[in-house]
């Protein structure tokens, strides 16, 4: 009966830990992006609103980039669909690269990725923007015989030593990003910082 008993246990236990594996699976399968591997809009705002507890908390600031490619379309009408996924999977590389573990970075639209920083003033965030800018200029992805690159137009806002909650930092990382676009793309930019009375 002993035997059976700790064949029975045995087999329970490893259900147990292959259901757990299946969940952790099924998780990082819902929160994740298929194509770059990137966290997904839901989960990457989900992640940002809990790390702007923690600054608010701490009283720390911390700053949204919007990164949206330039003319990606074009890639895709040009080279079509396949180049595009890989020049998109170059950028999301690129931008992972180049910022820290502790920072986030999320695919949040089709060619459009945000990156949240924790512990960052608004001087901080645009000089990592310019950073990530000038790797994704020189970045190169070879598709068949054809050697592609991209450039990106960035938007920075930071909280500016008061609480704004995650939706707000993103709308105005958004509407900084417009201006980018508008004066040229292939730039960084950021709405005015507001000069406390
Ligand atoms: P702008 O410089 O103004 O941002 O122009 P744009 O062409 O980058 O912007 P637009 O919004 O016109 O086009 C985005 C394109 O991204 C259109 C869409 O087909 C493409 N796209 C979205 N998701 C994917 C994807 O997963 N793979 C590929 N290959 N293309 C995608
Ligand atoms: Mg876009
Ligand atoms: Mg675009």
């Amino acid at each position: 009966l002993g035997v059976f008993f700790h064949a029975y246990v045995d087999r329970s236990i490893s259900y147990f830990t292959r259901m757990q594996l299946y969940n952790r699976r099924l998780e990082a399968l819902a929160s994740h992006d298929n194509l770059t591997g990137l966290l997904n809009g839901r989960a990457y705002y989900a992640r940002c609103d809990q790390q702007v507890q923690v600054g608010e908390r701490a009283g720390q600031s911390y700053a949204v980039l919007f990164v949206d490619l330039d003319h990606f379309k074009a890639i895709n009408d040009t080279h079509g669909h396949e180049a595009g996924d890989a020049v998109l999977k170059m950028a999301a590389h690129t931008l992972q690269s180049h910022i820290r573990q502790s920072d986030l970075l999320g695919r949040i639209g089709g060619e459009e990725f945000s990156v949240f920083l924790p512990h960052t003033d608004h001087a901080g965030a645009l000089a990592l923007a310019e950073t990530l800018r000038r790797k994704l200029e020189a970045a190169r992805v070879d598709v068949g015989k054809q050697c592609l690159r991209v450039t990106a137009s960035i938007g920075v806002a930071s909280n500016q030593g008061r609480a704004m909650p995650m939706a707000e930092l993103q709308k105005k990382a958004d509407q900084a990003m417009y201006q980018a676009k508008k004066a040229g793309r292939n730039r960084v930019s950021s709405l005015p910082v507001a000069i406390a009375a």
